[in-house]
């Protein structure tokens, strides 16, 4: 089992299989060049071996994202891989939907246990705004395939103010009409995004909700950051708020990044390097490199708003 320092159980791996992505957000890769080629990539079946140390060692849920995941024309058969080690294991996909028509049902198949979609944005012109990419009907196609093929769904919204402010509400109504779970996510501000960039933060998004629709905290059954609200008779939403001063406490997880550093938190600069253990597929070294990493794991996050200290890594590298 891995605890950190604090007391926390870390049961949960965001791993991120790429750092390239077809869209320039404006939060995330706004200013990365066109032509941008991601050449440290570790072959997914080295990745695959290091997750089985992970699992061993107690892990019970993993979050495959990116860049953009589904870049990888083999992530099917990781993830068929993955199942295969472990049957109870929670597989999760975080995607920008693009290519979620051509690969929903393969993704199902495969044994993936859930989808998260990121969707800013109902207008089209928006999102070629925040995203840099015409992909609105692709992304709305996307998402009706994997409902279709029986994928549960949660979408994941960034507030900017003066850019989609105004669909908070919208954005939950679309979400409660087709069954999704919408997840708003506070801006978190960081070296790479766009600076002139403002988000909402918890208080803000749910002053807007409240002037449409009743809705109370539940206790969830997950441990995690997140919190969530029912609005009765209409279904649940919830918000990832890191601005809060308790937003650690909780917090269950480590990343892997694309190149094989192991991360243990979004705003702490400190990171292990477990490339080359995991190139060689050398189980011990990973299993070291895994335990250090969640040793290092810090009470709680290094990021000051106030000293303008921004995280210096991208979220595209860690994976978000
Ligand atoms: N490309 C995939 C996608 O967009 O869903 C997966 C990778 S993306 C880095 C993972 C998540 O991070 C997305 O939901 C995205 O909205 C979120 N994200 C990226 N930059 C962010 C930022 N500066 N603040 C808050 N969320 C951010
Ligand atoms: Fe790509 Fe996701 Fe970053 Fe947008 S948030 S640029 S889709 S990695």
């Amino acid at each position: 089992m891995l605890v950190d320092t604090f007391g926390r159980k870390i049961e949960y791996i965001r791993v991120s299989v790429t750092k390239q992505c077809n869209f320039r957000c404006q939060y995330c890769m706004p200013d990365t060049p066109e032509d941008f080629k991601d050449d440290t990539l570790i072959p997914l079946d080295r990745t695959l071996e290091f997750l089985k140390v992970a699992i061993d060692e107690g892990v019970k849920k993993i979050r495959i994202t990116g860049g953009e995941p589904l870049l990888r024309d083999d992530l099917c058969e990781f993830i068929s891989s993955l199942r295969a080690y472990s049957p109870t294991l929670e597989l999760a996909l975080t995607t920008n939907g693009f290519f979620l028509k051509k690969y929903a049902q393969k993704l199902k198949e495969s044994g993936l246990n859930r989808l998260n979609v990121s969707l800013d944005t109902l207008n089209a012109m928006r999102l070629r705004l925040i995203s840099k990419r015409d992909a609105l009907p692709e992304v709305l196609e996307g998402l009706q395939e994997a409902k279709r093929v029986g994928l549960p769904i949660k979408i994941n919204m960034v507030p900017l103010r003066g850019i989609n402010e105004d669909e908070i509400v919208p954005m939950l109504d679309f979400c409660l009409e087709n069954g999704f779970f919408l997840r708003y996510i506070e801006f978190m501000e960081n070296s790479h995004a766009n600076q002139k960039l403002q988000g909402m933060n918890e208080k803000e998004l749910l002053d807007v909700i409240g002037s449409k629709y009743q809705f109370s905290e539940v206790q969830k059954q997950t441990i995690g950051p997140a919190k969530e609200f029912a609005i009765p008779d209409k279904g649940r939403f919830g918000i990832i708020a890191p601005h809060n001063d308790d937003f650690c406490k909780s917090c269950n997880r480590v990343r892997l990044t694309s190149e094989g550093t192991i991360c243990p938190c979004l705003y702490y600069q400190e990171a292990v390097n477990a490339r080359e253990a995991i190139l060689e597929g050398d189980v011990e070294k990973m299993r070291e490199a895994l335990k250090l990493s969640v040793h290092n794991k810090p009470e709680k996050n290094q990021w000051d708003l106030e000293q303008n200290q921004h995280s210096a890594r991208a979220f595209y590298y860690t994976g978000g």
